[in-house]
């Protein structure tokens, strides 16, 4: 069924470019290359996992087991090699068809030499004990979260996802314990030593990401709906909040196979249908065929909980049942291609869920979630396109990041507009059923729908997908018409976007859309009779995706108008273009800081509210000089004020009053701040909790006020949150006034064991690089952005650019930008993702000191 793997060509070549010849053995590079995964994939089929783990109740106990591999395999394959991510004495035995072989244990590997192997069925055997990493054990239960290659850290196997195997699971454990896993139960039965053994039946063909399995003291719950059983695992010990969410978990999960089974006209593939509500999951939900794993407060609502509460557990759990089909049933072959996945899933998500809430403005949250994040990678020299290179697994970390969040759901909006709906879902259905228990990437779906399609997808896909950036596109008036062009603003490239454009015309405060698909250089819709508009504005869907620079009288009616747009969604737009402009510098900063305070106390709609707030703070602190904002403070204090004052709901009192705390510098409002703090004022509407007490000494610190020192005091003794108390207490010296108390705190940092609770870590670089205090703190840009490499090295997927924000975006002068510019210059061989991660987090900088 799968396609003929271009690797294959490549074969002997590679075996021999990737292999050291050690004592005789072979010696892999550490992780799993894309070369041993292209070898495995070429010579292993028909793989059987039957794993026999030994859970014991105390988390002090380790966790062991024998895992028996049965598997065909070519003739001269060369030495076999297994992934198990432990150290050497955690592999107990290892048996070649039962007989006890020689091997050898490089870094994350076992491998048996070649000379050992025949070819057909054979079956490895190896008894093993598990390391913690990915066995998240908790006190009475633990769960397996194996995505993307941890599984080789709990059991030796062939971790990548094209190697699609059937695993059979036995478990002995406690026997007041309940289990699940992908495979239904087939049978518990006491042992000799006072446990229990579970079988669970063999499952369909899964890639080793999938294979999961939880266990403990669970409550479970069971429906039947149109025929079908569910089971909801959790631990949840308030009857009444299970109770009132019962139903609609499992009504949403019907509604969303019935969907699916439609949508794709294949019924569900896997059998048992469970769930496990975990504790503080560290994710929103994970997609296990048959044992889909949810956070427990993503389930279970609070009493009262919003309707966007309750969008966002119904987009949740259509998320991860579209991913039955989209991920589980056909999946990459390889983790670059781990963005297809993710954006079905969003993709069918929003079409399950949001017809039951259609008072929501849907297409305002698509545009707000997705568009200003995207351009914010996508404008800078450091992006990087939605498909990427991925040369080891254990780099699949660095893949992440907005553009495959953020710009790919809009390229897949994008690309349903222009070849229509049908023909996507007979695309879609065609692929799901051509690859079902397969791996399909991206170049096969792209195939059958360039077949089904008149457009030219192969164009299409290379811009959108294949390469990074966004077209520059304008919108002109002229001969009774528009005409919209589009250029591509990398030197050396020539690329064309094809997309559909809604663009929103204004006439005299009326305003009118057309559509109309940009394919080419160019593209004209004829409006006879109408008239010169007062401004066009590009992509008023919240769909269309790109740089859309406005004529001079177009932005300037916007400008004038864009609070006073009827749709929400256009003023939504509108932002974003303008903020767009200055930060092209087309558009001056003092003219949108006007809008934007005038917006405050005019903008009704929440979700633009939030926005334009937003926009504000930046401008404020990155774009007004201290001159500047020391004229404007009492004005912006005043309108930011009096919106909370009126505010009816306390969401929107809370974004006024955070936004306050940002920006205040007035002596009457630093003095209102700190009769809050002091707790002589209130808030009516709005009380005040530890978080906010914390924010307000803390700014209180930052405005330098005589005695900071004793608020700050005051303010521990306050903290009665001990896991609150322990941050204030960490991040404490980078907001005293003194620059060698700050430094001596960054200093510490050098080390990796002091930042190692991230957050706290980039709390404190956020305040010391504040922008009142942006001068002193130059001197501790470039040893941050020396540290770079070592962040990447021992912190989270997310670290290095955190790090990097937190350092720059406190800064707008020229001699801060220079200090990057110059890092830049003279480490042109820093690893590629790492530069473009440089180039990402100080493009804010540069643009600001440029002006
Ligand atoms: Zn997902």
């Amino acid at each position: 069924m799968t396609k003929l793997h271009p690797l294959i060509f490549l074969l002997p070549v590679l075996l021999m470019s990737c292999t050291k010849t050690v004592d005789n053995s072979f010696v892999p590079e550490p992780g799993v290359s894309r070369e041993l995964a292209g070898v495995r994939s070429e010579t292993l089929s028909d793989l059987h996992y039957a794993l026999d783990l030994h859970l014991p109740q105390e988390r002090s106990e380790p966790l062991t087991g024998s895992v028996t591999i049965r598997f065909q395999r070519t003739a001269e394959a060369g030495p076999l090699v297994l992934d198990f991510r432990a150290p050497a004495d955690n592999v107990q035995r290892v048996l070649l068809d039962g007989k006890a072989v020689e091997y050898s244990l490089p870094v994350d590997h076992i491998v048996i030499p070649a000379a050992a192997l025949g070819s057909g069925e054979q079956s490895v055997t190896v008894d093993f004990r598990s390391t913690e990493d990915a066995l998240n054990r908790r006190d009475g239960y633990l769960y397996s979260l194996f995505v993307p290659d941890r599984a080789s850290t709990a059991f030796p196997l062939f971790e990548q996802p094209d190697l699609k195997a059937r695993y059979t699971l036995e478990l002995t454990m406690p026997t007041q314990w309940r289990a699940l896993s992908n495979g239904e139960l087939l049978s518990r039965e006491p042992e000799a030593d006072g446990t229990d053994r579970l079988r669970f039946a063999e499952t369909l063909p899964i890639s080793s990401y999938l294979f999961a399995f939880a266990a403990g003291e669970l409550q479970v719950e069971t429906a039947t709906r149109n025929g079908r059983a569910f089971r909801l695992f959790h631990r949840e010990t308030d009857p009444a909040r299970v109770a009132r969410n019962l139903d609609a978990i499992f009504d949403l999960h019907a509604t969303a196979l019935d969907w699916l089974e439609d949508y794709t006209g294949i019924d569900y593939p896997f059998g048992p249908f469970d769930f496990f509500a975990v504790p503080s999951f560290q994710f929103g939900g994970m997609e296990h065929p048959g044992a889909i794993w949810y956070r427990a407060d993503s389930l279970f609502l609070d009493e009262g909980a919003t309707r966007t509460a309750e969008l966002g557990r119904a987009s949740l759990i259509s998320h991860e049942t579209t991913h039955m089909w989209f991920g589980d049933l056909v999946t990459m072959r390889w983790f670059n291609d781990v963005w297809m996945k993710e954006v079905f899933a969003n993709f069918m998500a929003a079409k399950i869920a949001g017809p039951a809430f259609p008072e929501l403005d849907l297409e305002l949250r698509f545009f707000q979630a997705h568009h200003p994040a995207a351009y914010a990678v996508d404008r800078t020299a450091g992006t990087n396109a939605i498909r990427q290179q991925l040369d080891n697994q254990r780099e699949a970390g660095s893949l992440y990041g907005a553009i495959i969040y953020q710009k790919a759901p809009v390229v897949m909006r994008q690309l349903e507009q222009l070849i229509g709906a049908q023909t996507l879902q007979a695309g879609l259905r065609r692929y799901l059923s051509d690859y079902r228990f397969g791996n399909a990437g991206w170049p096969e779906l792209i195939g059958i729908l360039d077949g089904l399609s008149e457009e030219d997808l192969a164009s299409w896909n290379h811009a959108w997908v294949e390469s990074p950036g966004r077209p520059r596109v304008e919108a002109r008036w002229g001969d009774d018409g528009i005409t919209v062009t589009q250029a591509d603003d990398l030197a050396g490239r020539d690329l064309r976007w094809p997309q559909t454009l809604v663009l929103a015309v204004g006439h005299d405060g009326e305003v009118t859309e057309h559509s109309v698909t940009l394919r080419g250089d160019s593209i004209r819709l004829p409006l006879a009779g109408v008239g010169e508009p007062d401004f066009i504005l590009p992509a008023a869907d919240g769909v269309g995706y790109g740089r859309f620079p406005l004529d001079q009288n177009g932005r300037a009616t916007l400008l004038a108008n864009v609070n006073e747009l009827a749709k929400p969604l256009h003023r939504a737009v509108g932002l974003q273009q303008l903020q767009e402009d200055l930060l092209e510098g087309e558009l001056e900063a003092l003219p949108f800081f006007e809008v934007l305070r005038a917006g405050i106390n005019r903008e009704d709609d929440e979700l633009v509210s939030q926005q334009a707030l937003g926009l504000l703070q930046n401008l404020w602190w990155r774009y007004l000089s201290a001159g500047e904002r020391a004229a404007r403070a009492g004005n912006l204090e005043a309108a930011l004020w009096q919106a909370l004052e009126q505010a009816q709901q306390s969401g929107r009192k809370r974004a006024y009053f955070n936004t306050l705390v940002n920006i205040t510098l007035s002596e009457s409002g630093i003095q209102r701040l700190r009769r809050l703090w002091e707790q002589q004022d209130e808030l009516p509407g709005l009380p005040l909790q530890e978080p906010q007490y914390i924010d307000l000494a803390q700014a209180l610190a930052l405005r330098a006020v005589p005695d900071a020192e004793a608020i700050l005091d005051a303010q521990e003794q306050r903290i009665e949150n001990p896991d609150r108390l322990a941050r204030f207490r960490f991040v404490r010296p980078a907001f005293s006034n003194e620059a060698a108390v700050r430094e001596a705190l960054f200093l510490s940092f050098t080390d990796p064991a002091n930042r190692r609770q991230e957050s706290w870590v980039l709390g404190a670089m956020r305040a010391i690089h504040h922008p009142l205090r942006a001068e002193a703190s130059l001197s501790l840009i470039q040893p941050a952005l020396e540290q770079l490499e070592s962040i990447r090295d021992t912190g989270d997927i997310f670290f290095p650019l955190n790090w990097l924000q937190a350092t720059l975006d406190g800064h707008r002068s020229p001699a801060a930008a220079d200090i990057v510019q110059r890092f830049i210059d003279t480490h042109q061989d820093m690893e590629p993702k790492l530069r473009g991660k440089l180039l990402q987090a100080a493009d804010g900088l540069f643009r600001a000191a440029a002006r």
